[in-house]
Parts: C-alpha cells; structure tokens; sequence
C-alpha cells in the first residue's frame, strides 16, 4: 500500500520509517523494513498491525544492526495472503540476500509459484508476492543478468502480470535500490548526496521537492550519488522531472 526505498548519507531506517509515516493516512494492516547491512547481509524486520508494533521490534531486535544508509520499507494492505507476520513484506528468497516490497497484485502469481516450486523453492508466505525474491536471486546468481541487480530486476518484471510498485535491495549492493512499476505510482525524490522512492511524494517532501515520476513499464535504479530510468528491456528512457509545489 506505502512504499519507500532510500539510498544516501542519512540512517536509512530513519528516513524509511518517517516516510510510511507519512503514507499512514492510506491504512494498512503490516509493516516492514529491509537494510543491507553493508558485510553481506540483509536486516529485516517485519510486524502485523500498527508501524508502533514494527518500531518496537527494531529496538528489540537490536536496533544498532539497522544502520545502513539504504533500505526500504513497506505498509501492506493485504490482497493475497492473511494480514499475519509472515506475509508482511518485505519477502525475501531462500538465501535471505534479495528482499522484495510490492504494491498491487502480480496477476501470474499462482503459475510462478508453480514453476518456482517445481524446482524445489520453498514459499514462506501466501503472498502473490514472493515470488518475485525467488525470481530475482535466480537472474542474480545466474544467467543474462547475473551479478547486476538493475538487470536482474528488468528480467524479473517482464514476467510478471497485473499491476504493481516493485523495490528490490540485494545484500550483496548494498547502497543501492531498485524499482519497476507498473499500472501502479512510483516517484523518485532526487536530493543532495540522497535519493528516495516511493508511492507518493509526501514520504520524502520534508527532504526533497525535486521529483521524477516513473513512466509505465520502467525500472529505476538509486544510489547515493544518481539515479538511472530505463525500460524493461534496458534502454535509457527519458525522465520528466517536476518540482512538488504544495505545502507539507
Ligand atoms: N498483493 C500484495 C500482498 O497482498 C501487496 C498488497 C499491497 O499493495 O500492499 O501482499
């Protein structure tokens, strides 16, 4: 339902959380957050109800292990799978190195599961949407598009039928955040030295005005430093930045 991905120089989890904050007027029923953790790993807290109930988690789980300057985080307002702790996104694949946060419905779920379950993949949640980490860490480790996440994420969406907002972190980049979209909103915030996504520009307002909005069938990559659009396939495309005028 919310979505937001940061890549800059503050505490992502600090930007992330304040920004489903902001989304919180759309309701939602779970909350999530993933970091990499800059030496291999994926931190990733995820709690059915109130962002409260989630934020409570993080300081219990160790709060000092959420300190990457990139991330993402998800409200869910759940389609396909009950509103638990296991559906919450972010979902992740076996090897817990991809996490995936989604907005919409992938219409082709029930036959990618299918296919990724015939080769042995375990699901761990109900979600039309975890498929989709399974995915994505298989392009990563082999392939076309091994080893190159933006490429990863590009094979991944061309599969994938219905409408959604797709961010995707991989342990192994940390500093960097993916998105495709489509037939559901994504805006870049491009700021100093930091760069942000979401589904509405009021998660990253107080940060930045300067803006992207991502066109049908469009991947982007963020990091720190720059922010790259292109198509499905690959190709550059052009952006149409804009300033958000109205008061916060
Ligand atoms: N279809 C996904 C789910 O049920 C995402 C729902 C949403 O947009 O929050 O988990």
């Amino acid at each position: 339902c919310g979505i937001v991905g940061y890549a800059g120089h503050r505490q992502a989890l600090d930007v992330v959380l304040d920004g489903l904050r902001r989304l919180e007027y759309r309701g939602y029923d779970s909350a999530g957050v993933a970091l990499p953790d800059g030496v291999g790993g994926l931190v990733v807290e995820r709690a059915a109800g109130a962002l409260t109930n989630l934020e409570k988690r993080i300081t219990e789980a160790d709060e000092a292990r959420f300190t990457g300057d990139s991330g993402m985080g998800h409200t869910r307002w759940a389609t396909h799978g009950a509103p638990t702790d296991r559906n919450a996104h972010p979902h992740r694949d076996a090897t817990g190195k991809v996490a995936v946060v989604h907005n919409g419905i992938i219409e082709n779920f029930a036959a990618l599961r299918g296919e990724l379950e015939g080769r042995g993949v375990e699901m761990a949640s109900d979600t039309d949407t975890e498929s989709a980490a399974h995915l994505v860490a298989a392009a990563y480790a082999d392939g076309p598009a091994a080893g190159d996440l933006s490429a990863a994420v590009r094979a991944v969406a061309s599969r994938l039928e219905g409408a959604f907002t797709l961010l995707v972190t991989h342990a192994d980049e940390p500093g960097t955040v993916v998105a495709a979209r489509r037939s559901s909103p994504l805006v870049v915030g491009v700021g100093d030295g930091e760069h942000f996504l979401a589904s509405d520009v009021a998660a990253f307002i107080e940060h930045t005005r300067d803006a992207v909005e991502l066109g049908q069938d469009q991947v982007v990559t963020i990091t720190r430093d720059g922010y790259r659009v292109t198509d499905f396939a690959g190709a550059d495309v052009e952006v149409k930045p804009f300033t958000v005028d109205w008061d916060l």
